[in-house]
């Protein structure tokens, strides 16, 4: 089994982390949070010092950070990654979400290294990834996707090789965008419904089976009560956060502008994740947007 060296161990590289364990693998950890290190150690991720210490000896090296500018960090400056694992020949695969140009940068620079990577980014929030049933969304040659493969099924249960390099990253923005728009028309519809008279339970009932069904209304239903397990039943602790949303809807406005393709749903949806992240409630799950067009609730 390939040893897989770690970095980026938060809320979901930490289950995923331990996923690869469960699945035989030897894996290092880092993470520049300490206690997310020792957290693992429980799961059986081995402790690495540095990112420059669980890469060594790795055949396997993926990171799992917040945004472009960690991503560069990382893996770009000096004694980074890339330096870090020169004499080898690992697979890199980098699962964050981040910009296409980010993406692109590191990839080229770790191709002109003589590496093979891939841009690898997932769906399916905390549960998908503690469930390893995570869908990634790799771009990357078929070479790459090939080895990369089984280490990815380790993690998430559909693997969709969307293109070469970059591809990923575009197939998530897109994928995130429709979910940023598909959880504010939830929220308006729970809340209109109030209005309406109707119990949420029942819209919940009809609505999961009906058109109106959707992954936002089915698993992160935004009215408190009709799924269990849905952070809006626990204060909207994060699943995903709402900064994070707001850096993914982001990143499509400015993938959108560059290539000019009309986007005024995802422009106006942008614009409350904002005000959520403004208001303080950035670290919240992205759901909590409910709670902000709930307070813009006329009374009459
Ligand atoms: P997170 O903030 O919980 O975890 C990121 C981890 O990276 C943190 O533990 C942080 O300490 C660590 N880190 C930051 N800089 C570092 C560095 N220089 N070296 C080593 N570690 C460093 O974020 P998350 O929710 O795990 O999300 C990670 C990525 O996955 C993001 O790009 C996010 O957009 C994407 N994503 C998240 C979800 C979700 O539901 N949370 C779903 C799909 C995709």
């Amino acid at each position: 089994m390939p040893t897989i060296a770690f970095i980026g161990l938060g809320n979901m590289g930490a289950p995923m982390a331990a996923n690869l364990v469960k699945s035989g693998h030897r894996v290092v950890g880092y993470d520049v949070n300490a206690a997310a290190v020792q957290a693992l150690a429980s799961a059986g991720v081995q402790a690495a010092e540095s990112a420059a210490e669980a890469v060594r000896g790795a055949d396997v090296v993926v990171t799992m950070l917040p945004a472009g500018e960690h991503v560069r960090e990382v893996w770009l400056h000096q004694g980074g990654l890339i330096d870090a694992v020169k004499g080898a020949t690992p697979l890199l695969i980098d699962c964050s979400t981040i910009d296409v140009e980010s993406a692109r940068v590191v990839t080229e620079a770790a191709c002109f290294a003589g590496f093979e990577m891939l841009d690898a980014p997932v769906s399916g929030g905390v549960g998908g990834a503690t469930a390893a049933t995570l869908t990634f969304m790799v771009g990357g040659s078929e070479a790459a996707f090939a080895r990369g493969l089984p280490v990815l099924q380790a993690m998430g249960k559909n693997i969709v090789h969307a293109g070469g390099p970059g591809a990923g990253q575009a197939a998530k923005i897109c994928n995130n965008m429709m979910l940023s728009i598909n959880m504010v028309g939830v929220s308006e519809g729970f809340l209109l419904a109030r209005k309406l008279g109707l119990d949420w339970d029942k819209l919940f009932q009809i609505a999961s089976t009906s058109s109106g069904q959707s992954w936002a209304l089915s698993n992160y239903c935004p009215a408190p009560g009709p799924v269990p397990a849905a952070p809006s039943n626990r204060d909207y602790a994060a699943g995903f956060m709402a900064a994070l949303m707001l850096k993914d809807v982001k990143l499509s406005q400015a993938a959108a502008d560059a290539v000019g393709s009309p986007t005024p749903l995802a422009a106006h949806a942008m614009s409350f994740y904002q005000a959520v992240v403004d208001a303080g409630d950035g670290g919240k799950d992205f759901s909590v947007v409910f709670r902000l067009l709930e307070k813009m609730t006329r009374t009459r």
